[in-house]
């Protein structure tokens, strides 16, 4: 077999296309196709579909899956056909190995299709010896394809979160359908703004925004300067029918900090007590290993703590969680806001009543 019958059927040319040219170049590294159509073939009009003849070619280059370590090419005169049909007029051949307008073969773009889910895109490419902003054209082409795709018309519970690419710099909000577990949205910025980008998109696939009935948002982002009123502001300007809650994540992650800086500072005052004690607070205590159990049982028996008691409300407020109605949850709640209104009494009292706060606390609920 030729090699140009074999290229041929590994790549799936089929009439009126075939293979006409290989040049291997071991010196520049690649390896160039050429495809051409027969002479007097015809190709369907790309809009009527009946067979007319070539018109006129241009040249084209697409960049294909490497042969090896060798860059591979294909090369083809690309030709526009005049339709016998009225009204169709000349139009320009779709080709099978890429799509209109791209510079790359259609195997080359599901590899890189592939390997975006998993590799950094300027990684990408330097491997195939490409401008990234050539892969970002790639990739856009196709999220723009299957987005549009996208139906939104049964959203009626997201969730907003904040990050930022670097601390305090370059914002983006992404927004999720907290039913389906699913990103439906991401646009940098992080404020009001942000919430109308969102609602016109979901327009845009067949939401409707008055449909929205919980907007959940990330607590600890809300209270950055400047933004504190900002994302429920825009929720209640652009959702009119969503109650904003703070989601549980954020707000467990927050009370794990403020308790692990309270625990922190008073490790300076009872080294003895809580050293090495960090995670015994952040477990949940039923991942705890009897031996932690053990140590944690003796740390909040032994002495009254701050720590003891931040520990205490993260499990309360935790609790509120594994209510069984509402009303137990509201309850719940506004017992642990009370307690965590309190001010810690200072040690030595604590120390006299001879209970620690822990069990003070737990009687109380
Ligand atoms: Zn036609």
């Amino acid at each position: 077999m030729q090699p140009e019958a074999l290229f041929g059927m590994a790549l799936g040319i089929v009439p009126p296309w075939e293979v006409t040219a290989v040049i291997f170049s071991k010196e520049s590294n690649r390896l160039d196709i050429t495809i051409d159509f027969q002479r007097g073939a015809t190709f369907p009009c790309p809009v009527c579909g009946a067979p007319a003849s070539a018109y006129d070619t241009t040249e084209k280059t697409w960049q294909h899956l490497n042969f090896f370590q060798y860059e591979a090419y294909l090369h083809a005169r690309v030709p526009r056909v005049n339709c016998p049909n009225e009204g169709c007029g000349v139009k320009q051949v779709q080709v099978p190995w890429a799509r209109a307008g791209s510079g790359f073969t259609l195997l080359f773009e599901a590899l890189v299709m592939t390997m975006a889910r998993d590799m950094p895109v300027n990684v990408m490419a330097r491997l195939f010896s490409v401008t990234d902003t050539r892969l970002w054209r790639v990739i856009n082409a196709y999220v723009e394809i299957a987005r549009a795709k996208e139906d939104f018309s049964d959203v009626k519970r997201i969730g907003v979160d904040e990050t930022s690419v670097k601390k305090g710099h370059d914002y983006v909000s992404f927004f999720f359908d907290l039913d389906k577990k699913k990103l439906l949205f991401g646009t940098e910025g992080k404020d009001n703004e942000t919430v109308k980008a969102f609602v016109a998109d979901l327009k845009k696939h067949g939401g409707d925004p008055e449909q929205i009935t919980d907007a959940a948002i990330d607590m600890s982002k809300a209270f950055i300067k400047g933004i504190k009123e900002q994302l429920p502001k825009g929720i209640k300007e652009q959702l009119p029918n969503a109650a904003t809650t703070f989601d549980r994540f954020h707000l467990i992650k927050l009370m794990n900090e403020t308790m692990g800086k309270i625990r922190a500072d008073e490790a300076r005052l009872f080294p003895e007590i809580l050293k090495k004690s960090r995670y015994l607070f952040l477990k949940n205590p039923e991942n705890l290993t009897p031996e932690e159990e053990q140590r944690l049982d003796a740390i909040v028996t032994s002495q009254s703590l701050k720590s003891t008691e931040a520990y205490t409300h993260k499990l309360n407020l935790q609790n509120v969680y594994f209510a069984e109605s509402r009303q137990e949850a509201e309850t719940l709640l506004k017992q642990w806001h009370k307690k965590t209104s309190k001010r810690h009494r200072p040690y030595p009292e604590d120390v006299q009543d001879g209970k620690g706060s822990l069990g003070r606390h737990l009687e109380l609920l």
